[in-house]
C-alpha cells in the first residue's frame, strides 16, 4: 500500500521537525474539525449565519481535503470565482496554518517521504524494488513520491484495464500522467497478471538500474496497462428484500463449498452502505461461516463508546437529567454501579416511573426518597431499588456537573477517563485501547480551540461534537485475509481474484451511489477556475470502474438485488448496469418471497444456508403436504417446538384449554387463591373477571401492571384524578362528622373548606409527580374545583329533598372499620372487603350507600335494568349488603350468609353512584337492595366464584366498538392480547363449562353460541 510506504519513509522525516516539546501527530477528523471551527470563530465571513452548524463543518472538512491538492495558483484562481469561494479558500488555508507542523496528513507524509528520498536520508535496502499494483486514484503528493522513488529503486506501476471504455478512461489517464511524470512510456501487458506475478517475477528478473537505465531488456520505471480476461455476470438473482438477498448470497457461497470449491476463495461485495455491511455480518455470524473484511462499524458504535457519548449528552446544560434520557442511557452499554455490579436498568425504570420522576436532580432525590418511604414496609425490595437509584443518580449528577465546568481539553480528557472508569465494565480490550487513544488526542486541541471563555452551552456542544468525531473511526478489522469468505465494499475488493464473487445490493442509489456536488465549491466554479484536478470524480463513473475491475478478477460472478426497500417502504430499481450491458447474458432468477426462497431450498436448487434455513424449508413442505401428519421430526428433537405446535393447535380449538384461558384451580395467588383460602376479595376484582376473565387473570393472578412513563403524562391520569377527588370528599365529610355540628345542609363556609382541602390535595399530588404538564394541570385544577362545588350543591339539594344525612365516610369493611362481608357463593364461603365512600341515613332509618365516580355515567346505565349489570356492576349491591350489618344498619345476622337472605327490612338499603364530574350525563344512578337485586347478586356471584374457582379465564373483548372492542377500549393489556381475540372468544364461548358465564354476561347472544359450527376448528388437547 502506497500510504504505508509513505508512512515508513516519511514519518522519521516528520518526527525530526522541531515543534517544541511535541512531535507532530497524525491528523484526525476531530482535529481537522477543531481547526476549521477555530478558523470560523476567528472570521466566518460569508458563512457567519451557518458557522455553528455541524453540516458547515462537515462540508468544510470535505472541501479542505480537496484543496490540500491545490497549489497556490489554483487557490488564487478559485478565490476569484465568488465571495463564497474566496472565504472557503481563506478558511481552509487558515486551518492549514493552524495545523501545520503539529499534525500531519497523507500529503505531508508523502511529501516528507519524497524529500527524504531526494535528500538520500532514507535507506531502501530493506525495501528493494517496488511494484504498485492496480492503483485507483493518486493524489499529486503520491505522484511526487513515486517520482522520487523511481530515482532510488526499481519501480513498476501496473494500471488495470478492463476493456470497458468508460471504466478504463480514468485509468488510461492515470497511466499517462504517471508515465509523463516518471519519464517512460506506458506498456501494454497482454496476459493476465497478478500482484504476485509482478513482484516475484517481473521485478526480480529485471536488471535495469534505477533512474531509467536499462538492463536485461526490462526498463524501469515502468507503467504497464494490465489487460484482463473477459468478464461476465453468470446470474442475477432478484430477492424480495435485502434480508433474503443476503441469505441467498450466503447460500451461493455454501453451494460453492459443497461443489468442491474453496470458501476462502469466495468474495461477497456490497455497495459500502451500513445496512448491507450489518446484514452480512449478522447473517454470516448466525450461520457460523468464517469471514474477514473491514470492520462492521465504527468505534462510536461500540457499547462502551455509546456509554461515554450518552453520558456527554446527559451533561448538556442546563442539567435536566430527564428520566427517559437517564433510563435510555442505562440501556446503552455495560454500565455498572459503584460496587461494580451491572445496573438493574429494568428495575430502575419501573421504580422511577412509580416514583413519578420526570426530570431534575431535585425530583430524583425527593421523589425517590418519598417513594422509598412509601414502600418501606410493604415492598422493601422496591424501597431498596429506589434508594440505590437515588444514590446512583446523585453521583451521575455530580459527574455531569463536572463536565459542564470543564474549561480545558485536558480536563475533558481526564473527565472522560474518570467517567469510563466509574461506569464501564470493559468487554473488549481492542475497543478499550482505541477509546483511550482517541481520548489522548484531546489535550492537543487546546492550542486550536481553547474552551475557556466560551459560554457553557457552546462549550458543551464543542466537546460533544469533538468526542463524537474522535470516536468515529473504523473499529478493528474482522478476521484475517485468506481465512474464510472475504466481505467488503466493492471498491475495497478490486484486485481480489475469487473463484466465486457475489455482489449484493445491485440497486439504483447503491450501485451506483447517489452523486452530490460540493455546496461550498461547486463543480462549475472548479471548472471555471481551471482546476480540473480538483474536480471530484462522479460517483457513477467511479463505481462502474470499481465494479468492472472487480468482475475482472472473478471466475464466476453472481449479482443479487432486492425488490423492496424496507426502510423507505417502496420498490427498488435494478442497477442500470445490470439491467443493461453488464447483465446481458446473465441468467435471471426471481425469488418470489421468503417462502419462495425456502421452496428453492426444499427442492434442492440451493443449499440451506444454516440449520434454521433447512428446518424452515422442511416445515414449509410439511405444512403444505397433503394430509401432513401430526408429527414433524423437529417436534421429536425439540420439546419447545413440540410445545409451540401444541399451542397453535390448541388455540385454534373450540374448547377451553390451557392455552386459551383454562389455567386450572391450582393457583395460590390472586382471586383463585383468595377464594380457595378464604382471603378477602374486592367487588371490583370480581367485576373485572365478569367483564373479561383474561384481564382479571393478568391483573389479579399474574399481577401484571402497566406503569406509565410520567414524562408522557400531559395531564393527571383519570385514576389519580378519581383518587384525589375521593380523598378531598372523604376528609371533608369526616371533618363534618367529627365536628358534631347538626345537619343544616352545606353552607358557603363548607364550600370554602372544600376548596381549601382541594388545594392541599393538589399540592400533595404535585409533590408526587402525578399531575402532568403545568399548563394542563392548571386547567384541570380549575375543573376539579368547579366539579367539587357543583357536587356540593347537588348533594345539598339531594339531602334536603330526601332528608338524608351522612352518617359515615370511608367505611372500611374487611379493614379498619368493620369485619369483612361474609357470603356464601357457589356453595363456598367468600369474604369481601371494601371501602364505601359514604353512608347516608334517611329519616325513616333506611340507609343509602354513596360511591363517588369522577368519569362519565354512560357505562353505569346498565344498572337501570339489572342491579348487578350482568355481573360487571356488582359493587353497589355488595356494598349494600355490607352496610346492612354496618353503621346504622338494622341487620342482626353476622357471619356467613347467602346474598339472597334478607337480614334487615326489605328496601331498607339502597346504593348509588354519585357523579362528581361535569362530563357525567346524570347526577346519580343507583339500585335498591330488594328481593330481585339480592337474587341477581346471588346468581352472579355463584357463576363468577365458580369460574374463578375453576381457573377459567378466557379473553372476552366484548362487542365491536369504534376501531376495537368495548372491553378492550381502556384495557391496559390491549397490546398483550391476541389479535384475533374476537374470533377466539366466539370459538370458546360454546364450551359447556362457560355456558352459565355466557348466560350471565351475554344473555342476549346465547343463540350465537348454539349456532357456532363445532367443526370450525379442532381441539387437539
Ligand atoms: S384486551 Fe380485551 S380481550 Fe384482552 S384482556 Fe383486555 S379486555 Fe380482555
Amino acid at each position: 500500500m502506497l500510504a504505508r510506504l509513505a508512512e515508513l519513509l516519511g514519518a522519521p522525516e516528520l518526527m525530526a521537525i522541531e515543534t517544541g516539546a511535541d512531535h507532530p501527530r497524525p491528523l484526525t477528523r476531530a482535529v481537522l474539525g477543531a481547526a476549521l471551527r477555530a478558523a470560523l470563530d476567528e472570521e466566518p465571513g460569508i458563512l457567519a449565519p451557518v458557522s455553528l452548524h455541524p453540516s458547515t463543518e462537515a462540508a468544510l472538512v470535505a472541501t479542505y481535503r480537496d484543496l490540500r491538492q491545490a497549489g497556490p495558483r489554483e487557490r488564487a484562481r478559485l478565490r476569484g470565482c465568488s465571495a463564497r469561494a474566496a472565504d472557503v479558500v481563506r478558511l481552509t488555508g487558515r486551518a492549514r496554518q493552524l495545523l501545520k507542523g503539529r499534525w500531519y496528513d497523507v500529503d505531508d507524509l508523502s511529501d516528507a517521504a519524497a524529500r527524504a528520498l531526494e535528500a538520500g536520508r532514507v535507506s531502501l535496502e530493506d525495501i528493494g524494488p517496488v511494484a504498485l499494483h492496480l492503483p485507483d486514484v493518486l493524489r499529486p503528493s503520491e505522484v511526487r513520491l513515486l517520482a522520487a522513488l523511481s530515482e532510488r529503486t526499481k519501480l513498476r506501476v501496473i494500471v488495470g484495464l478492463t476493456g470497458d471504455e468508460q471504466a478504463d478512461s480514468a485509468q488510461r489517464a492515470l497511466a499517462g500522467l504517471l508515465a509523463g511524470r516518471l519519464g517512460c512510456d506506458p506498456v501494454d501487458v497482454d496476459e493476465a497478471m497478478s500482484a504476485d506475478d509482478v513482484s516475484a517475477d517481473d521485478v526480480a528478473a529485471a536488471d535495469r538500474e534505477p533512474g531509467g537505465a536499462e538492463r536485461g531488456g526490462q526498463e524501469f520505471p515502468t507503467v504497464s496497462h494490465r489487460s484482463t480476461t473477459p468478464y461476465s455476470v453468470a446470474e442475477i438473482v432478484s430477492a424480495p428484500d435485502p434480508e433474503s438477498e443476503v441469505r441467498e448470497a450466503i447460500r451461493r457461497v455454501l453451494a460453492h463449498g459443497e461443489s468442491g470449491g474453496s470458501i476462502a476463495r469466495c468474495a461477497i461485495a456490497h455497495p459500502g452502505s451500513r445496512r448491507y455491511e450489518r446484514l452480512l455480518a449478522e447473517q454470516l455470524e448466525l450461520v457460523g461461516i468464517t469471514w474477514n473484511g473491514p470492520s462492521r462499524g465504527t468505534l462510536a458504535e461500540a457499547p462502551e463508546a455509546l456509554v461515554l457519548s450518552g453520558l456527554v449528552a446527559l451533561a448538556t446544560p442546563p442539567l435536566e437529567l430527564e428520566r427517559s434520557a437517564v433510563i435510555a442511557w442505562l440501556g446503552r452499554g455495560p454500565i455498572v454501579t459503584s460496587r461494580g455490579e451491572p445496573v438493574p436498568a429494568g428495575g430502575w425504570d419501573r421504580t422511577s416511573r412509580r416514583a413519578g420522576v420526570v426530570a431534575g436532580i431535585g425530583e430524583w432525590r425527593g421523589r425517590l426518597t418519598a417513594y422509598a418511604r412509601r414502600c418501606d414496609v410493604e415492598r422493601p425490595v422496591d424501597s431498596m431499588l429506589a434508594l440505590g437509584l437515588r444514590d446512583f443518580v446523585d453521583h451521575l449528577a455530580d459527574l455531569c456537573d463536572e463536565l459542564v465546568h470543564c474549561t480545558s481539553w485536558v480536563s475533558v480528557a481526564r473527565w472522560a477517563e474518570a467517567a469510563l472508569k466509574d461506569y464501564v465494565a470493559w468487554t473488549d480490550d481492542d475497543v478499550h485501547r482505541q477509546i483511550v487513544l482517541a481520548l489522548e488526542e484531546l489535550p492537543g486541541l487546546e492550542s486550536l480551540e481553547p474552551l475557556a471563555g466560551l459560554p457553557a452551552p457552546v462549550r458543551h456542544e464543542r466537546i460533544s461534537r469533538t468526542l463524537t468525531t474522535s470516536l468515529d473511526r473504523a473499529a478493528p478489522r474482522v478476521g484475517r485475509f485468506g481465512h474464510g469468505v472475504v466481505v467488503a465494499p466493492v471498491a475495497s475488493l478490486v484486485g481480489v481474484e475469487a473463484e466465486l464473487l457475489v455482489i449484493v445490493g445491485a440497486i439504483e442509489g447503491e450501485l451506483p451511489g447517489r452523486t452530490s456536488d460540493d455546496p461550498l465549491l461547486p463543480v462549475r466554479e472548479r471548472v471555471r477556475a481551471g482546476t480540473a484536478s480538483l474536480i471530484r470524480e462522479r460517483t457513477d463513473v467511479r463505481d462502474r470502474r470499481h465494479l468492472v475491475a472487480l468482475l475482472c478478477g472473478a471466475a464466476r460472478s453472481v449479482v443479487t438485488t432486492a425488490r423492496l426497500d424496507h426502510r423507505e417502504g417502496k420498490p427498488t430499481i435494478l442497477s442500470r448496469w445490470f439491467d443493461g450491458d453488464l447483465g446481458s447474458g446473465a441468467v435471471g432468477t426471481s425469488m418470489g418471497s421468503f417462502a419462495g426462497s425456502l421452496h428453492r431450498v426444499a427442492r434442492g436448487d440451493v443449499p440451506a444456508c444454516d440449520a434454521l434455513d433447512y428446518e424452515l424449508a422442511s416445515l414449509l413442505m410439511w405444512q403444505e403436504a397433503e394430509g401432513a401428519g401430526p408429527h414433524h421430526f423437529l417436534a421429536a428433537m425439540a420439546p419447545e417446538f413440540a410445545a409451540a405446535l401444541e399451542v397453535g393447535r390448541a388455540r385454534a380449538g373450540s374448547f377451553l384449554n390451557r392455552f386459551n384461558g383454562s389455567v386450572g384451580p391450582n393457583l395460590d395467588s390472586g382471586a383463585v387463591g383468595q377464594v380457595s383460602s378464604g382471603k378477602l376479595l374486592s367487588a371490583t376484582t370480581v367485576e373485572t373477571y365478569a367483564t373479561c376473565p383474561f384481564r382479571g387473570f393478568l391483573r389479579h393472578e399474574l399481577r401484571l401492571e402497566v406503569i406509565d412513563a410520567p414524562e408522557r403524562r400531559t395531564t393527571i391520569e383519570p385514576r389519580d384524578r378519581g383518587s384525589l377527588v375521593h380523598e378531598v370528599l372523604e376528609r371533608f365529610v369526616k371533618e363534618w362528622l367529627d365536628s358534631g355540628r347538626p345537619w343544616s345542609g352545606w353552607a358557603a363556609a363548607d364550600h370554602v373548606r372544600l376548596a381549601e382541602l382541594a388545594v392541599e390535595a393538589f399540592d400533595e399530588y404535585e409533590r408526587r409527580g402525578l399531575v402532568g404538564k403545568a399548563l394542563f394541570w392548571g386547567l384541570e385544577k380549575s375543573q376539579i374545583l368547579l366539579d367539587l362545588h357543583r357536587f356540593l350543591d347537588s348533594d345539598d339539594r339531594c339531602c334536603r329533598a330526601t332528608g338524608r344525612v351522612p352518617i359515615a365516610a370511608e367505611y372500611n369493611f374487611g379493614g379498619a372499620s368493620a369485619p369483612p362481608l361474609e357470603l356464601v357463593a357457589a356453595g363456598r364461603p367468600v369474604r369481601f372487603r371494601g371501602k364505601i365512600d359514604r353512608v347516608d341515613r334517611a329519616p325513616d332509618g333506611s340507609l343509602s350507600v354513596v360511591d363517588y365516580k369522577t368519569g362519565s355515567s354512560g357505562s353505569f346505565t346498565v344498572l337501570d335494568s339489572d342491579p348487578v349489570g350482568r355481573g360487571e356492576r356488582l359493587q353497589l349491591a355488595i356494598y349494600g349488603l355490607a352496610v346492612e350489618t354496618g353503621p346504622g344498619g338494622s341487620g342482626t345476622t353476622s357471619g356467613e350468609r347467602s346474598p339472597r337472605d334478607s337480614v334487615c327490612d326489605v328496601g331498607a338499603v339502597s346504593a348509588e353512584y354519585r357523579f362528581v364530574s361535569s362530563r357525567a350525563e346524570r347526577e346519580s344512578i343507583g339500585i335498591v337492595l330488594d328481593e330481585r337485586a339480592r337474587h341477581r347478586v346471588g346468581e352472579a356471584l355463584d357463576v363468577l366464584v365458580a369460574m374463578i374457582d375453576s381457573g377459567s379465564f378466557p379473553a372476552r373483548p366484548g362487542a365491536p366498538d369504534r376501531a376495537g372492542y368495548k372491553n378492550c377500549q381502556l384495557c391496559e393489556f390491549d397490546a398483550l392480547c391476541v389479535a384475533d381475540r374476537d374470533r377466539a372468544w366466539q370459538r370458546v364461548r360454546s364450551d359447556p363449562r362457560l355456558r352459565e358465564y355466557v348466560a350471565l354476561v351475554e344473555p342476549d347472544d346465547l343463540s350465537l353460541a348454539d349456532d357456532l359450527d363445532p367443526n370450525g376448528a379442532t381441539d387437539a388437547v
